[in-house]
């Protein structure tokens, strides 16, 4: 029940995941985020350009410093910052500047404006600025706090010494307030649904790859990470070796005890390959009692070592109903240049040899 979730979970919901996945979550954010960093960017950099055409024919008072601010700086900095949206390489430097835009605008606007008697007139662009680092501007909720707390800070200190009524200061204050409340509420409702979009997707992810019988990766889950595998051999010349796993007369246990015995064989065989492989070892279930384990950094003699340990335990195990069996296996390495098709096919060959010259064995080709 939703009510039984702690709060910070509720608040939060990578709350409680790894590291990995936090950080896995805000490269995604960032990265989904480029685009619109780009087009808000210069759509406000535009802005910036009209009002400094328009701000002229309201104040004329330090007219130089105001064309400077408006149609030179702050345009200038988010027109870069749409420009480093475009190189990866200069994606941390975009996000500074995309933080340090709107505080620099702000203090321009407080410089300028805030001893003059037409100050309200140009405060709007403090409380507009507010939201839209919060909530167009593109950066995560971390990041605009800092940035609008920034501009907060400032305009506290600039509002506190000014000669104006304290009922029109009282009102200003609160514009400031109610804006920083609506953007930050906004920017923690959109991340809290992005976080929970993210953790579902990477379920899916997960959950596509799984065979969902033994917990061990599916066919499509080994032939992608075969991929990348052979995609670092053909690169650093990595080894790497496979080994096609069959259980022997499977057929006779089904027939025998009945298709659920048969389930539990399977799950305790995959169990064993968990148990006694390396971590960086992949196992997977490809076919019916078939199983595949991919070897990264491993020869032909290691793989078939490998093999004869997984060989040992499996005939040492006693599967419950059923007690021991056995399986035989189909070793090769992968040979630089051919494709995937080819050293499963090699393999298959090995497994067939195995399988006719009476079970129980291994043969590596
Ligand atoms: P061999 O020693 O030549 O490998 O003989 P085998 O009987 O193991 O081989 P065969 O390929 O003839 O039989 C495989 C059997 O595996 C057939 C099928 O009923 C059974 N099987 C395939 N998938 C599953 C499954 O998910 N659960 C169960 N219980 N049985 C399965
Ligand atoms: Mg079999
Ligand atoms: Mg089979």
């Amino acid at each position: 029940m939703e009510t039984e979730r702690p709060l910070r979970a509720r608040l939060d919901p990578l709350h409680g995941e790894d590291e990995a996945t936090r950080h896995a979550f805000s490269a995604w954010l960032r990265a989904t985020r480029i685009p619109q960093v780009r087009y808000i960017a210069l759509l406000t950099a535009a802005m910036y350009l009209l009002y400094a055409g328009i701000e002229q024919t309201v104040d004329a008072d330090a007219a130089g410093l105001r064309v400077f601010a408006h149609a030179l700086l702050v345009p200038g900095m988010l027109l870069a910052v749409a420009a480093m949206s475009l190189r990866a390489s200069l994606q941390r430097w975009m996000w500074a500047l995309l933080m340090i835009a709107p505080v620099v605008a702000n203090a321009a606007n407080l410089h300028l404006n805030a001893g003059s008697p037409q100050f309200l007139v140009f405060a709007p662009e403090i409380y507009l600025s507010i939201i839209w680092t919060f909530t167009v501007s593109g950066l995560t909720l971390r990041q605009a706090s800092i940035s609008a707390g920034a501009i907060v800070a400032l305009v506290i200190a600039a509002t506190v010494q000014l000669p104006m009524p304290t009922g029109l200061v009282q009102l200003h204050l609160f514009w400031v307030l109610a804006a920083f409340s609506f953007g930050v509420l906004a920017a923690f409702i959109l991340e809290r649904a992005l976080k929970a979009t993210f953790l579902q997707q990477c379920e899916l992810t997960h959950s596509a790859q799984i065979d969902s019988l033994t917990s061990l990766w599916n066919r499509a889950h080994i032939e992608q990470r075969f991929e990348e595998e052979r995609a670092r051999a053909e690169r650093y010349g990595h080894p790497f070796s496979v080994i096609l796993m069959d259980i022997d007369h499977f057929k006779a246990v089904n027939d025998t005890w009945g298709h659920s015995v048969g389930d539990a064989v399977l799950r305790q065989f995959a169990e064993l390959l968990r148990q006694h492989l390396r971590k960086a070892d992949a196992a997977g279930r490809i076919g019916g009692e078939e199983f595949f384990v991919l070897l990264p950094q491993t020869r032909a003699d290691q793989a078939v070592a490998a093999a004869r340990d997984l060989q040992a335990r499996i005939n040492a195990f006693d599967f419950d109903t059923v007690g021991p069996r056995t399986a035989s296996f189909g070793v090769t390495e992968y040979r630089p240049g051919e494709s995937r098709v080819d050293t499963f096919d090699r393999a298959d060959r090995a497994l067939y040899a195995a399988k006719k010259n009476g079970r129980d064995r291994i043969d590596a080709r």
